[in-house]
């Protein structure tokens, strides 16, 4: 695919995957920007830190996750996210609506849809 179209797709759909990534590690115990843009990139996806950090600040933002800072890190100090309980919430609902998706998507598994 060009970059173009790439990017396009970044922008409307690939952006609500990673989210549903990050929310899904940080489940699993605090994430760093980092080393979610290292896991992001085995999945095969290129996401700089000009976008991953943002990311990480919405969802902050939006209750699902939770900041802290290393204290003994000093002016560098990483920031670690994890999982608020309303996050938790968010990727139980991601997770069946993911699992609905992927049933209809991916082929073989679909069901007969309604007539047009
Ligand atoms: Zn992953």
């Amino acid at each position: 695919m060009d970059t173009v179209a790439a990017r396009a797709l970044q922008r409307e759909v690939l952006l609500g995957f990673w989210k549903a990534h990050i929310l899904h590690h940080a489940a699993e115990g605090p994430v760093v920007g980092q080393w979610m843009i290292r896991e992001l990139r085995r999945h095969g996806y290129e996401v700089s830190p000009g976008t991953m950090y943002p990311l990480l600040a919405r969802l902050e933002g939006r209750g699902w996750l939770r900041c802290r800072t290393d204290p003994q890190g000093g002016a560098r100090a990483r920031k670690g996210y994890s999982l608020t309980p309303a996050g938790r919430r968010a990727l139980t609902f991601l997770k069946n609506q993911v699992e609905e998706l992927y049933r209809e998507v991916v082929p073989g598994e679909e069901e007969a849809a309604e007539p047009r």
